[in-house]
């Protein structure tokens, strides 16, 4: 049986990714400081023996606290929102600078494989598109988004130096938009944000003319990329998303007719430094790990619709949707 380590557990991602894991066969331990992440969200896989150990990345990882063999080390903690970027910039800096360290150490004392969640953010806005792992980006190094696009940019190159000097096996995930079931309903990202505010009839609140484009991959085509990646034998950093672009405002039409609450939309100031297009070259992704996505957009945004209904059932005084 092969143990995997998952940092961010308690998070979006790598809660599913927990959940994958188990699937397989793996013996899974989650660890997780609840900055970000949520208890609920480890519910299904605490109750299949995943083992939880509370600790912040930042401070060492003591000997005692993970114990015997790891085969693989999946290092996504990370406050991820741009919401998030204004609220704890330090931490995030720190989460990917000495967190990742520690993580890298772990994995030489243990002799695991560590994967590194980086980001599209590495390409900042970007000049190049599609964006191709060749590419090195547009980052405002003193922008509002620079504690996180920095920080991952950091962390691809602290993964790359311990891995010549030490020789640890090491894989780097360029994660682009992704989006399912247990997102915050209160992050302040764009489909948290449309279709909490679609379904308590508020406007969607489209920054900009909503002319920028991202593009939206399904948290389940998500986690398989992850382990189709730190499972290959590809060293090099590779992009995993789902190359099907659309613009903020299409997105918002879709949200609301799907909602059916077509409320009105609000346009409020485009925030510094927000990508005017992204979408992800996946050539390497396909041709190197074997993984292509296979969720398409309107499957995926339905299984939102439910997962978003049942979050505001649950809170009866309704969700605030943060706007940047
Ligand atoms: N966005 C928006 N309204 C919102 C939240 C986001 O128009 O309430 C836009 C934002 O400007 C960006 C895109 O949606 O262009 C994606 O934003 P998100 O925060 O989800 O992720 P990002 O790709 O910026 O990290």
């Amino acid at each position: 049986m092969k143990r995997a380590l998952v940092t961010g557990a308690a998070g979006f991602i790598p809660s599913h990714l927990c959940d994958f894991l188990l699937d397989r066969g793996y013996e899974v331990i989650g660890l997780d400081n609840f900055v970000t992440g949520r208890r609920s969200n480890l519910e299904a896989a605490l109750k299949r023996g995943m083992k939880l150990i509370e600790h912040n990345i930042i401070d060492p990882i003591p000997e005692s606290l993970v114990t015997g063999q790891i085969d693989e080390i999946y290092n996504m903690a990370s406050p991820a929102s741009p919401v998030d970027f204004a609220k704890m910039p330090l931490f995030i800096l720190e989460t990917a600078a000495r967190g990742h360290r520690h993580l890298l150490d772990l994995g030489r004392r243990t002799g695991a494989r560590v994967l590194f969640a980086s980001t599209s953010e590495v390409y900042g806005d970007p000049e190049v598109h599609p964006q191709v792992e060749s590419y090195f980006g547009n980052v405002n190094s003193v922008g509002v988004r620079s504690c996180y696009d920095e920080a991952k940019r950091y962390g691809e190159a602290l993964t790359v130096a311990y891995t010549r000097e030490h020789r640890l096996e090491t894989r780097i995930a360029r994660i682009f938009n992704t989006y399912g079931s247990r997102m915050r309903p209160d992050d302040g990202r764009i489909i948290p944000n449309f279709f909490m505010q679609a379904l308590q009839g508020q406007p969607l609140t489209v920054y900009g003319e909503g002319s920028q484009t991202r593009s939206f991959c399904y948290v389940s085509d998500q986690v398989e990329g992850l382990y189709k990646l730190m499972t290959s034998s590809e060293t090099r950093p590779v992009n995993i998303g789902n190359p099907i672009e659309r613009t903020v405002l299409k997105i918002a039409n879709e949200i609301n007719a799907l909602c059916g609450s077509r409320v009105p939309l609000r346009n409020l100031p485009l925030p510094e430094n927000d990508p005017k297009q992204r979408k992800p070259d996946i050539s390497r992704a396909a041709s190197s790990i074997g993984w292509v996505p296979r969720v398409d957009l309107e499957t995926g945004l339905r299984e939102c619709l439910s997962y978003f209904r049942e979050e505001l059932k649950r809170a009866p005084g309704g969700i605030v949707t943060p706007t940047a």
